[in-house]
């Protein structure tokens, strides 16, 4: 079987007790893994696809807890590395009224930072995925590490990944981020975006001017998710659209994670992807990420809300 493979930060969210406050009101928080990357490689072994994590964490309790939670839902950690130079990283997470988030990183530096181009092995084969995202694409050794994964799944016929997955704390300064984010661009045959994020990365208004800006270097697939609204997949052929479905939102940690990881769990069994999809196989796929990520908004947590495919079965059944 195909893996998808994921890199970049695993780290510890810290979930607050009370929600519809500002951050420095909460009193207690509560520990969740999470980070994108993790997040996603959960999404994928969940459903019952391969899926491995490369990143590096630190030699200490969260990065133990980190590793084994994958671990727990299937994801292959054996390139998963620690160090005893950084501690694993963590984010305080406060949760509005609406059950959007604000963060505050601890990260200078921290263990996934340090993750180093040569410790990249030859790990990936014709029709694996690797996807990453933005946050460790700051300047530090996990960015040159990154480059060095994508070449070597690109050389070996592997589908690239994009999730930029803005979190603008964590830079210098938004242009910083946004440099980044174009930098690695054109290196992804497929990208997602949220619509809070479009005008940000292109510089661009107009929605559809926006999306069709980002089909640059070797980009194919556009994904557009739009929260409650449901998503879209332009490729350089089609486009193709699903609406939102209505939930009971508790918090939407990690429902664009659960959306790409489910997405990525159909992208990997099609073998011919590179060459171009049917548009009916991508509308299908878009719906089954469409219905993951709906699940994951009615419960707490990232990888802890993450669906089985029999309850994103059941969902996309409701629907028909
Ligand atoms: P995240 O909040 O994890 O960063 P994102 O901003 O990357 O997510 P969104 O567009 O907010 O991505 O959501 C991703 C997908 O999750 C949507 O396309 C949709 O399928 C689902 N989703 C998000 N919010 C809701 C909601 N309130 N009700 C139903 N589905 C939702």
């Amino acid at each position: 079987m195909a893996k998808v493979f994921t890199i970049g930060e695993a780290l510890i969210d810290w979930i607050p007790a009370e929600r519809g406050v500002e951050l420095k009101q909460v009193d207690s928080f509560t520990r969740a893994a999470g980070g994108a990357p993790a997040n996603v490689a959960s999404a994928v072994a969940r459903l019952g696809g391969s899926s491995a994590f490369i990143g590096k964490l630190g030699e200490d309790a969260f990065g133990d807890f980190l590793i084994e939670t994958m671990a727990a839902v299937g994801v292959d950690i054996s390139r998963v590395l620690q160090t005893k130079e950084a501690n694993t990283a963590m984010a305080f997470v406060s949760l509005r009224a609406d059950g959007n988030r604000d963060f505050s990183f601890y990260r200078n530096p921290s263990a996934d930072m340090l993750l180093e181009a040569d410790e990249i092995g030859d790990w990936f084969s014709t029709g694996d995925v690797l996807h990453f995202c933005s946050v460790d694409l700051i300047e530090a050794p996990v960015k040159y590490a990154h480059r060095e994964a994508i070449a070597k799944c690109r050389e070996a016929g592997g589908i690239i990944s994009f999730d930029p997955n803005v979190r603008l704390p964590l830079w210098t300064s938004p242009e910083d981020c946004r440099r980044a984010i174009l930098e690695f661009l054109p290196l992804a045959h497929l990208v997602k975006i949220s619509d809070e994020e479009l005008t940000f990365i292109t510089g661009i208004e107009d929605e559809q001017e926006a999306l069709q800006s980002l089909f640059v270097g070797d980009v194919r697939h556009v994904i557009y998710t739009r929260g409650p609204a449901g998503a879209m997949w332009l490729s350089r052929e089609f486009q193709a659209e699903v609406p939102g479905y209505t939930v009971k939102t508790i918090d939407t940690t990690g429902a664009g994670d659960a959306f790409i990881g489910a997405l990525l769990f159909g992208v990997v069994q099609q073998r011919e992807f590179l060459q171009g999809i049917p548009q009916e196989t991508a509308l299908r796929l878009l719906a089954f990420a469409n219905a993951a990520a709906a699940i994951t908004t009615t419960r707490a947590g990232a990888i802890s809300a993450l669906p089985t495919p029999q309850e994103v079965e059941a969902l996309l059944a409701q629907s028909v």
